[in-house]
C-alpha cells in the first residue's frame, strides 16, 4: 500500500487530478494503472485487498475509485455496495472479467459509474477516469437550475430534487438525467447518450444506458414519468 503523489483529496484542483483509489490484487495491473494515472496528473493510492480498499475509501475520500471485482477478503462490488449504503457517491469504475456481464450489470445497479473489461488498455481506463472527472468538475456555476415537471436539477451543486425531496444519484446517473433535462423533448439514441455522458462512442454495449436509466427512474419514484422511452430509438425527458 503506497501513495504516489499526495494532492489534497479534499480540494482537487484542475491542475492536480485528485486522488484516485485503486483496489486491485494483481500487482502488475495495479502498477500499470498507477503509472498511467500518475502520468496523467492524478494521485494514486493502491490497495491489494477488499477490506483495506474499503477502509482507504472511507479514510482518504478519493475523488474516484477503480475497483477490481474479484479481490481477497471482499469483492469490489461489496466495497461499492457498502460505500453507497454509507451515502458515499464517489464515482466508481469497475474492472471486470471480459465474459462476465452479470458482474457488470450488478455493478452498475449498485451505483458504479462505469466499468472497464479485462484485459484493458490503460489508456482506455485513463480516458474513462478523465471523462468522469471532467463531468464532476462540471459546467460553469452560472448554469441555472433546470426544472421539468416535479424535478429540479441544479448543475452547479449537482443536486436533484423531486416531489419527495432530494434524490441521491451517482455521478453518472446525474449526468445522464442532466443531459436529458437540458433539452426537454429531444429524443436521444443510446449511442448519443453514451457519447455525451460517458464521453466515448464505441462502447461494448448500449445496455449500460438502459441500466442507468432504470436506476434513475427507480430513484425518482413518481417523478420518473418525466423520462420517456421512445421505442426503437432511445430516451427523452418531457414534462
Ligand atoms: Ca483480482
Amino acid at each position: 500500500m503506497t501513495t504516489a503523489r499526495a494532492p489534497d483529496p479534499h480540494s482537487p484542483g484542475r491542475e492536480t487530478g485528485g486522488l484516485i483509489l485503486v483496489v486491485e490484487d494483481e500487482r502488475p495491473i495495479a502498477d500499470l494503472i498507477r503509472l498511467y494515472l500518475t502520468r496523467d496528473g492524478f494521485g494514486v493510492h493502491v490497495c491489494a485487498d477488499g477490506p483495506a480498499g474499503l477502509a482507504a475509501a472511507r479514510r482518504l475520500r478519493p475523488v474516484l475509485c477503480v475497483l477490481d471485482i474479484a479481490l481477497p477478503g471482499m469483492s469490489g462490488t461489496e466495497i461499492c455496495r457498502q460505500l453507497r449504503a454509507d451515502g458515499d457517491w464517489t464515482p466508481v469504475i469497475f474492472l471486470t472479467a471480459r465474459d462476465d456481464e452479470t458482474d457488470r450489470i450488478v455493478g452498475l445497479e449498485l451505483g458504479a459509474d462505469d466499468y472497464v473489461t479485462k484485459p484493458f488498455s490503460p489508456r482506455e481506463l485513463v480516458a474513462r477516469v478523465r471523462a468522469i472527472r471532467r463531468r464532476a468538475l462540471g459546467p460553469p456555476d452560472a448554469e441555472p437550475v433546470h426544472t421539468l415537471g416535479p424535478i429540479a436539477l441544479d448543475p452547479a451543486r449537482r443536486t436533484v430534487t423531486a416531489a419527495q425531496g432530494p434524490v441521491a444519484l451517482t455521478s453518472t446517473e446525474f449526468d445522464l438525467l442532466a443531459h436529458l433535462i437540458r433539452r426537454p423533448g429531444r429524443v436521444f439514441t443510446r449511442d448519443e447518450l453514451l457519447a455525451a455522458v460517458w464521453g466515448y462512442a464505441a462502447h461494448a454495449g448500449t445496455r449500460t444506458v438502459d441500466v442507468h436509466i432504470a436506476q434513475v427512474r427507480a430513484k425518482l419514484g413518481a417523478a420518473a414519468a418525466v423520462i420517456r422511452t421512445v421505442r426503437g430509438v432511445g430516451y427523452t425527458a418531457d414534462g
